[in-house]
């Protein structure tokens, strides 16, 4: 049986190690460390993270700036919203959640975010500091992710990565951190030709499709480290009730890997944590304080 990746806890600990650094940012700064959060409508899903990136956010020490918007909030509002948490210093991050309303275009909301608060790491400029090796902000469930494996395995240098995804929040970050931690890394998609050999060469598995339980455990190369970023909702045994899967086949995964991410408790937790801790990175370069990682 592989062992598990406890994200849980690993993500506990994370947090406890920012709300130290963040205690010790206002008694040198003489302010909190910051956070923005901006949600437009109400979108259930996006309300439950808000609130929890709130919660976590004061429960560290750091204050929290939330602003609820009406669905039909016109783009120019936004962007004036954004426009003045920018010019805000009590405001060290920003973060829009998406998805944002139809009629809104959030290239152009992240865009308009100062790249230095952008601690989400969407904004085009934090892409290519990621994608050139230089100082930025790095999206927050990647990053969880990667340090969730080196947390396991140590060095990653010259092992076979495989990442199932290439969406710009997840599967593209995702690439690129694991090419700095000189990994050997192939990008799989849907026009992939066979996924199941591609997964099989691989030492890290990471999968970000969002399609429940597809990565089966007879794909794996004995072994391999799982990492397993889906959250797929899926009708319970019981009628009328739901549970969350992965995008990988825990049962029979679990019986090959070598270490493997449950769903829930693995990769989910870290990203508030990880967010957080971008934050208080924020607010040091913001007060242009040393950062003790
Ligand atoms: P997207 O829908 O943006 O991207 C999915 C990717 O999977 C696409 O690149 C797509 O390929 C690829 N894909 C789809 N079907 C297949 C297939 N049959 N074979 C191979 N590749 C396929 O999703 P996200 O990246 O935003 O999210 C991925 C998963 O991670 C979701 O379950 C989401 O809920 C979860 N998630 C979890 C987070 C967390 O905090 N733990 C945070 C963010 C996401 P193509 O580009 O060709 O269409």
């Amino acid at each position: 049986m592989a062992d598990i990746i406890d994200g849980k806890a690993f993500a506990e600990g994370l947090r406890a190690r920012v709300a130290t650094v963040a205690a010790d940012f206002e008694a040198k700064a003489g302010r909190k460390a910051g956070l923005a959060v901006v949600l437009v409508g109400e979108d259930p899903a996006s309300q439950v993270y808000v609130r929890n990136k709130g919660k976590q956010t004061l429960a560290c020490g750091m204050a929290s700036f939330e602003h609820k918007l009406p669905a039909d909030t016109s783009e120019a509002d936004l962007l004036a919203l954004v426009d003045r948490l920018n010019a805000d210093p009590a405001v060290d991050g920003i973060l829009v959640q998406l998805p944002l309303p139809a009629h809104m275009n959030e290239q152009k909301v992240i865009a308009t975010i100062n790249p230095d608060k952008d601690v989400d790491g969407f904004h085009v400029v934090n892409v290519g500091r990621l994608a050139t090796g230089l100082p930025g902000y790095v999206p927050c469930t990647p990053l969880g992710c990667v340090m969730l494996l080196k947390d396991k395995l140590g060095s990653l240098s010259g092992l076979d990565a495989v990442v199932i995804g290439r969406s710009n929040i997840v599967g593209k970050p995702m690439a690129q951190l694991l090419i700095a931690e000189s990994c050997t890394v192939t990008v799989a998609h849907s026009r992939t030709k066979d996924l199941p050999a591609a997964v099989r060469r691989a030492d890290i598995v990471v999968a970000a499709v969002g399609r429940p339980e597809m990565v089966k455990g007879d794909w794996l190369k004995p072994g391999a480290t799982v990492i397993d970023v889906g959250i797929n909702r899926v009708p319970a045994a019981e009628e009328g009730k739901t549970r969350l899967v992965g995008d990988v086949d825990f049962a029979s995964a679990s019986e090959v890997a070598g270490a493997i991410t449950p769903v829930p408790g693995g990769v989910g937790p870290m990203t508030i944590a990880v967010l957080l801790r971008n934050t208080i990175v924020a607010a040091h370069r913001a007060a242009d304080l040393a950062f003790d990682e």
